[in-house]
């Protein structure tokens, strides 16, 4: 191990006061703050030289400390810390910044593209993995990595800030199975003040009512009778243009804030269908989607039961969607939120059906009252004979189970036709209506009276 890189000792073999103030006391390597003073000097003194910053993370870290102890967590980090430290000439500096996470800095080999340094991380990622997993029984053990490098042009960013470039491409890496190691590039910062920019704007958005609720029409297969309509959220920013919710649904589902626009938009709808009654108009049941946000802390049942009291609408005008994926990532909690709203008299439905891996045993184990099939399944105009298989099953199983199915994304007549052939009860999209402004929901209402 390089002197320089991990803890000095002095003659008893011990780290002075001094130099124990400056090191990880776990690892020997220097603090984080330190690591940044060092890496701010080299890229003062950088010429025509490359530096490269390297920030990995463990995946499945925890798991390692939850099953063998935190004794072998640190052995597993210490191990970590001489593999990145070994034989390594150009390294500069390295620290831990916390936990799993560590940071190296190193001059950059003149005959290698700044790419071909990555596909190097990459293959010592693979190489030291399956090494880790051999040792620490953990298959799933899994290294993170992304990369930025400094150049003559970039010289003037501070350490800062390229440590933090480096930790985006890593945070890029980790939500990816496949590529553990990623290199920093200006578009990655787009996206992040597209989501400062979006997170930061949501608050304002609610207050001033720039969220319209939409809503598309539900229609009975066998009768093209409309039975219900699923309400949608649209942003109308002040300057009239729309955001749509695959822009900004994800974002603030990272930030938690769509716990508050769900709330918005179940409000509306709660005050939409009491209006309606109140006027002695028809209206029908009202679906609204849940996010898998909600599963965390599972306030939504209180906030519901307050709107049933609020509005006094029966239960049966308000219905849930909850995404297949909801049910798989979390069954014991996506069970419980199903059961807390049975009890509150609504149905529920298992939305995106067969758009991700369906486990259809839990088709059996939970108590939904409606399968939603994925639009997927008709992504083409002409129904294609393997989706047709598909649909015509899943019908069939959710008849036998005694489950609703609706189909989503019709767009043509023939579609339709063919969900009618095979018994497929509700069906939803294009072919019948897009989602549309309450107003305009009404009138709809209103000429099918
Ligand atoms: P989703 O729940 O699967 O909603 C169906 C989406 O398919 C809607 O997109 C709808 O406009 C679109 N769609 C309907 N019919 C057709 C069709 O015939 N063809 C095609 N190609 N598309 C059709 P939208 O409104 O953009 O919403 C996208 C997703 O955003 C929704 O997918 C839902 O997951 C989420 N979302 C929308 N509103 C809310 C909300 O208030 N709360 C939460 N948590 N999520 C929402
Ligand atoms: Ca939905
Ligand atoms: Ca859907």
């Amino acid at each position: 191990m390089k002197d320089s890189l991990i803890g000095h000792t002095n003659e008893q073999g011990t780290l002075t006061v001094e130099q124990l103030s400056m090191k990880d006391y776990l690892t020997g390597l220097d603090r984080y703050e330190v690591f940044l003073e060092k890496l701010e000097e080299n890229i003062k003194q950088i010429g025509d030289r490359r530096i490269t910053i390297v920030y990995t993370d463990i995946k499945y870290f925890k798991y390692i400390n939850e099953t063998y102890g935190y004794q072998v967590g640190d052995a597993l980090l210490k191990d970590f810390v001489a593999e990145m430290v070994k034989e390594n000439n150009n390294l500069l500096c390295c620290a831990r910044v916390y936990s799993d996470n560590f940071v190296s800095a190193g001059f950059l080999r003149e005959d290698l593209s700044n790419e071909e340094f990555r596909n190097l991380i990459y293959r010592v990622n693979l190489e030291r993995e399956a090494k880790f997993r051999e040792k620490y029984l953990n298959s799933r053990l899994q290294f993170c990595t992304g990369i930025s490098i400094i150049d003559k042009n970039s010289r003037s960013l501070d350490a800062e800030t390229v440590v933090s470039n480096a930790n985006l491409a890593r945070k890029v890496a980790k939500e990816m199975d496949e590529d553990c190691c990623i290199l920093f590039d200006n578009s990655m910062m787009e996206g992040i003040k597209r989501e400062v920019e979006i997170t930061s704007r949501v608050p304002k958005a609610i207050t001033n009512h720039e969220l319209k609720v939409y809503y598309q029409p539900k229609i009975e297969t066998e009768t093209l009778r409309l039975i219900g309509a699923e309400a949608l959220v649209r942003w109308q920013k002040p300057d009239g243009t729309f955001v749509y919710p695959d822009q900004f649904i994800p974002l603030i589902e990272r930030s938690g804030q769509v716990v508050d626009v769900d709330y918005y938009v179940y409000r509306e709808a709660f005050k939409f269908v009491a209006d309606r009654m109140a006027a002695g108009k028809n209206v029908v049941p009202i679906s609204l989607n849940v996010s898998r946000v909600h599963l965390n802390k599972m306030h939504i049942l209180e906030y519901i039961r307050e709107l049933f009291e609020e509005y006094k609408i029966p239960s049966g005008m308000i219905e849930f969607e909850l995404t297949e994926s909801i049910y798989l990532d979390n069954t014991e909690r996506a069970l419980e939120l199903v059961k807390g709203l049975h009890k509150l008299g609504t149905k529920v439905s298992m939305d995106d059906f067969g758009s991700g891996y369906s486990s259809l045993n839990l088709l059996s184990r939970l108590p939904i009252d409606i399968i939603k099939l994925d639009k997927v399944f008709l992504r083409e105009n002409t129904l294609q004979e393997s989706d047709k298989i598909i649909i015509s099953c899943v019908v069939d199983m959710a008849k036998r189970l005694s489950i609703t199915s609706l189909c989503e994304g019709v767009e043509t007549p023939e579609q339709s036709d063919y969900l009618k052939e095979v018994g497929c009860q509700i069906q939803q999209g294009y072919y019948f209506s897009r989602p549309i402004p309450q107003k305009e929901f009404e009138e709809f209402m209103d000429q099918k009276k």
